[in-house]
């Protein structure tokens, strides 16, 4: 049995005194004992979010990470800078980065093996344009992320990563995919994970559903079998992220 996995992605939002304001009011509206839950927090707020949730089960996590170890990437944070700050988990390839900061399957790949190498989890991040899903290509389109984002990674370290499936024409629009269009991709991202590494990693990588998730629509999206939580862009930022955790 899969464990549900909510994580907060707040993009460029809140400084660090904001932050720490809105995780007091969270972390008292949030029961991360059934599910994980995770605040995704700009990188400059990884710090204080961290010492704010001492003594909680909620987890901090990154938005982006570089693939090298150190040097002349002016403007870049290493795997080793997130690890020592206390980040558990890191979004890779969200498809703003890929739009906005020209990632490509081939970045995504080497960013999910270092956070992997530096013992954090990568949360992968998939999902088609309105203009594939017109042309009923986003099956095709996501499988070609996943085996690119996946390529040479241990299916042992696969069993242990999150994916997040998240419709480009979903995100931050208030239109949410259907529950049915949800568990589609979903599963057919389970079924690709499955070709490359076999049935018992497919069983245990957690997939979760992104775009539009608010407090009303959570509960029937994380019923379905292929969907193991949710990435939640703007509700995360307000104390409905509490509804959408205890779903
Ligand atoms: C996201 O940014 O990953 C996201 C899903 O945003 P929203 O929930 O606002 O659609």
């Amino acid at each position: 049995m899969r464990k549900k996995i909510i994580a907060g992605n707040w993009k460029m939002n809140k400084t660090p005194k904001e932050a720490v304001e809105l995780i007091n009011m969270l972390k008292t509206q949030v029961d991360s004992n059934i599910v994980d839950v995770i605040f995704c927090v700009p990188a400059i707020d990884i710090i204080p979010a961290v010492e704010a949730l001492k003594g909680t089960k909620i987890a901090v996590g990154a938005q982006n990470v570089y693939f090298e170890e150190s040097g002349a990437y002016t403007g870049e944070t290493s795997p080793a800078m997130l690890k020592e700050c206390g980040v558990e988990y890191v979004i890779i390839g969200h498809s703003e980065r890929r739009q906005y900061f020209a990632e490509t399957n081939e970045t995504v790949n080497k960013k999910v093996k270092k956070v992997i190498e530096h013992g954090m989890t990568p949360i992968m991040c998939c999902g088609e344009t309105l203009e594939q899903r017109e042309l009923g290509v986003t099956i095709e389109f996501v499988r070609t992320q996943i085996k690119g984002g996946l390529a040479g990674v241990d299916g042992e370290d696969v069993k242990r990563m999150v994916i997040a499936y998240e419709p480009i024409w979903a995100i931050g629009t208030g239109k949410t995919a259907t529950n049915d269009q949800a568990q589609e991709v979903c599963g057919a991202i389970r079924t690709v994970v499955s070709e490359i590494f076999g049935k018992e990693v497919a069983n245990e990588v957690r997939i979760q559903y992104g775009g539009s998730v608010n407090g009303k629509n959570a509960a029937e999206l994380f019923a379905k079998p292929d969907i193991d939580g949710g990435l939640v862009g703007g509700a995360s930022l307000k104390a409905e992220f509490g509804e959408i955790v205890n779903y």
